[in-house]
């Protein structure tokens, strides 16, 4: 494990670093997150048109689409500093850390020359529809069919939780073709055009008070076949794609962390209290802790290996430890602390909005319990899960 960068590495970074204070100005650790509004979806197209123009979207993505035929450590560094940078970033995380990917491995060149570099330019916006009502962490047990006329299909059915769906051009949709195959065989993906009749995407209020994902209908919903991706039945073998690069793209989570609570908390004279200390002391074990193991996926990058599923390992540690900081922030605050208005709340409310945001981040990209199964599974060694209804028709499992 080596924790520093190489020469090339070092370079990279003044360069991307250079740009970034050429664009943007650096985090000032305050402000909300709500990332749903026009203005700030007008920033984000913006902000990615830049980076597209400069080099630096979509960094290990070959030239001919736009990008810049790096490195994947060079994509991680471009992470790093772009995170200390107050960049409108988000709308497109989901379309090009996950869907564009698939469509570049499931997609015809005509869907390549269509859809890749306009989504990295940030002129398209993609959306993920895997999830429905009974279909979240077990995502083969989708309901929403998709039956063949003619050289179309006819798509009916719900989707949830889709985030940026209302305002997203283009979706991969996971949907059921063949109700007598056993679950994960019955599978077919597609891409979907958000725009067009029969689709409804209809968002979902959360508690931080922010509009990011939604409920999608499709009425009578027409996709040529043309716009299928991988084999019919085939979809789970698709699905994995996504959901493997939402795993790799789904590390921390932004948000106050240590540092900002012990800040704070110097200005309130907390940290005077022994047991406010201790809990301090945890987060920064924890902290350090899940820094070393993101060093060992770096290097893993940086030798140009994949990273293996001890990844799943940074969502559990720090989308638990962001609600544990926010709460003790907002305990801090006694009163006050359910107040969210962001003019009148130290730190511009962001203990309060994170500590909304936080359980979202806990069950987004896979819950708690999900990830500790990987781990349990693909790092310790660990007997599977139970199957039950591994090789049943669809049709003949108990539905509810
Ligand atoms: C912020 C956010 C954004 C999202 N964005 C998208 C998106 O863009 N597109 C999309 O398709 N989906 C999206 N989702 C949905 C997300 O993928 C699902 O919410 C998630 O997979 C969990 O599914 P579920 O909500 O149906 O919960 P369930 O799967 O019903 O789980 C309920 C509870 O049971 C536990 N559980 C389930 N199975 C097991 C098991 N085998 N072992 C132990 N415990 C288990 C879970 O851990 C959880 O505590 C998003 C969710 C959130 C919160």
């Amino acid at each position: 494990m080596d924790f520093n960068d190489t020469p090339e590495e070092a370079e990279f970074r003044k360069e991307a670093r250079a740009f970034l204070e050429k664009h943007l100005k650096l985090k000032d650790g305050a402000g909300g997150r709500h990332r749903s509004s026009d203005d700030f979806l007008k920033r984000a197209k913006a902000w990615q048109k830049t980076k597209a123009e400069g080099g630096f979207a979509q960094i290990t993505w070959p030239k001919e689409w736009g990008g810049r035929g790096g490195t994947a450590m060079q994509q991680v560094i471009w992470n790093q500093e772009e995170a200390k940078f107050d960049a409108p970033v988000g709308p497109f995380a989901i379309g090009l850390g996950m869907c564009v990917p698939t469509v570049i491995a499931f997609g015809s060149d005509e869907h390549k020359k269509r859809y890749v570099e306009k989504a990295l330019r940030g002129e398209e916006i993609w959306c993920q529809l895997f999830s429905e009502p009974a279909a979240g962490s077990d995502v083969a047990g989708v309901k929403t069919r998709a039956i063949k006329d003619g050289d179309e299909w006819v798509i009916n059915g719900q989707k949830v939780w889709t985030t940026g769906a209302h305002f997203s051009d283009y979706g991969i949709l996971l949907t059921r073709t063949d109700p007598k195959a056993p679950k994960h065989k019955g599978l077919t993906m597609f891409i979907v055009d958000m725009h067009q009749k029969g689709v409804e995407a209809k968002p979902i209020h959360q508690a931080s008070g922010g509009r990011e994902f939604n409920e999608v209908y499709f009425t009578d919903v027409r996709i040529p076949d043309s716009d299928r991706l991988g084999e019919v039945g085939a979809g789970w073998k698709v699905a994995l794609v996504t959901l493997m690069n939402e795993r790799l793209a789904v590390g921390g989570s932004p948000g106050p962390d240590w540092k900002e609570i012990m800040d704070y908390a110097r200005g309130t004279g907390s940290l005077t209290d022994q047991a406010f200390r201790e809990k301090l002391a945890d987060w920064y074990v924890a902290a350090q802790g899940y820094n070393l193991t993101k060093f060992r996926t770096q290097t893993a990058l940086s030798r140009g290996e994949t990273p293996g599923p001890e990844n799943s390992i940074g969502k559990i540690i720090t989308a638990n430890q962001l609600q544990d900081i926010c709460n003790s922030a907002i305990e801090m605050q006694d009163h006050f602390g359910i107040m969210t208005d962001s003019e009148t709340m130290p730190s511009n409310a962001l203990f309060q909005q994170s500590f909304m945001w936080a359980p979202g981040l806990r069950i987004a990209g896979g819950t708690d319990e999900i990830l500790k199964n990987i781990i349990a599974e693909r790092v310790l060694g660990l007997p599977q899960d139970v199957r039950v209804d591994k090789d049943v028709p669809f049709e003949s499992l108990k539905q509810g």
